[in-house]
């Protein structure tokens, strides 16, 4: 791979910047403190193709490719990681498995207006009370086909974006008996009767990214909402899912990469024993730490995203890139606060913020144990 950007994608990472300090990371506090969504600057997103990154130009999409898609969701957490976590999950999650799997006309009724911004946000929802990492034991929703209609019952939990979304893809049971081809992919549009999405959990950070628990009760909707195969659902979700952590690798990158900028410009500013605390060895180390570490991640996240985009197996180096990205942003975080001192603690500084936003990242679209357990099974299957 040739790690040089191309000079496109380097116009398309200044132009997403530069919206990005106008519009998204001055009300990055505000998004925090109130949990509210960013509707203002996600409005003006569509026309810049953020909101149809990876989707298709003949839906509405940008179309762009998969390290231009990783770059934009870095500079939009190196902004607001609550902004960026909602918009990599609307394009990632929800308008990915649409992209997918969908067919001409879903694709036309759905991904459209979603990826154009012309409708509202897309959220997909695979996690349930009892269910997590373990989707293949542990996803209990059920659909059922009555006449021409999929009947949905059941809970799920953790959905990104459900209160902002026009449709919820929703990972059912499809097939009683169980097994690995017994879950299906269903789209719910969210003013279905008998959906209902409760006020959005109280987290320890991403509060202007809201995460709902949704229930279906009776849920009915016409049997050409199935996306995708019959029975290949986890499959799908597990294909889906690996292009998603392109996307939280690169938002930590983000995170790690604003978290670094804040400790590098304070350790500038603020005086110890008569000079700058730059001049300490001790906080010159972190910097360097962080600077080599974001660096790497950066490269593994965009290789992925580089392997993606020509067709070839990226799943290994998706795993590999999310959980080095997740992990070097703990690090990258943890350090801007000890170089801030007592104000890194302080919400008068966005390090802390940016600290409590990074935390989900090792968790979220599968924990690090997870990705371990990924990469475990590639690099012994293929030894
Ligand atoms: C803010 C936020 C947003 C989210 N957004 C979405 C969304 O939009 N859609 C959605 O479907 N889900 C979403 N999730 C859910 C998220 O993907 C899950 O929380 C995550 O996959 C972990 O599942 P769990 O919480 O059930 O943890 P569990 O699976 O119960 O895991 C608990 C712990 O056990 C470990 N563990 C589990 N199995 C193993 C094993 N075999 N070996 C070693 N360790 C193991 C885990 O790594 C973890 O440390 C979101 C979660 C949060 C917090």
């Amino acid at each position: 791979m040739d790690f040089n950007l191309t000079d496109e994608q380097r116009m398309w990472r200044e132009s997403v910047r530069e919206f990005c300090e106008r519009e998204v990371k001055p009300r990055a506090r505000h998004v925090d403190e109130t949990g509210e969504f960013n509707w203002e600057a996600a409005h003006k997103m569509g026309p810049l193709g953020l909101l149809g990154l990876s989707a298709p130009e003949e839906y509405g999409g940008a179309g762009v490719d998969a390290i231009s898609a990783a770059i934009a969701i870095e500079e939009l957490g190196r902004a607001c990681g609550s902004t960026a976590l909602s918009i990599a999950a609307h394009n990632g999650l929800g308008c990915g498995a649409l992209a997918l799997f969908g067919t001409p006309a879903q694709k036309d009724k759905w991904l459209r207006p979603l990826a154009s911004g012309a409708g509202r946000l897309a959220s997909l929802a695979l996690t349930e009370p009892g269910a997590g990492s373990d989707l293949a034991g542990g996803v209990k929703t059920r659909a059922r086909l009555d006449g021409r209609e999929w009947v949905i019952q059941g809970a799920k939990m953790w959905v990104t974006n459900a209160s902002l979304a026009d449709v919820i893809v929703t990972l059912v049971r499809t097939d009683p008996a169980g097994g690995t081809r017994s879950m299906s992919m269903i789209v719910v549009p969210t003013d279905t009767p008998g959906l209902t999405i409760a006020p959005p959990e109280k987290k320890m950070g991403l509060h202007g990214s809201p995460t709902h628990a949704v229930t279906y009760e009776e849920v009915r909707v016409p049997q050409e909402n199935l996306l995708g195969e019959a029975g290949r659902g986890l499959a799908q979700a597990l294909q889906v899912l690996d292009g998603g952590r392109i996307g939280i690798g690169a938002l930590a990158v983000g995170l790690a990469q604003a978290a670094f900028e804040a400790g590098r410009a304070y350790a500038k500013e603020r005086y110890a024993f008569g000079r700058p605390i730059a001049e300490f060895q001790a906080i010159q180390w972190m910097l360097a730490d962080a600077a080599t570490e974001i660096e790497a991640a950066r490269l593994m996240v965009y290789r992925a995203a580089w392997l993606k985009q020509g067709g070839q197996p990226f799943a290994l180096q998706a795993a590999m890139g999310k959980l080095l990205a997740t992990e070097v942003a703990e690090r990258a975080c943890r350090n801007a606060i000890q170089i801030h001192g007592g104000y890194g603690y302080s919400s008068e500084y966005p390090v802390e913020r940016i600290y409590r936003d990074a935390r989900l990242m090792t968790i979220g679209e599968g924990t690090s144990e997870v990705q371990r357990m990924v990469i475990a099974r590639h690099i012994l299957a293929n030894g």
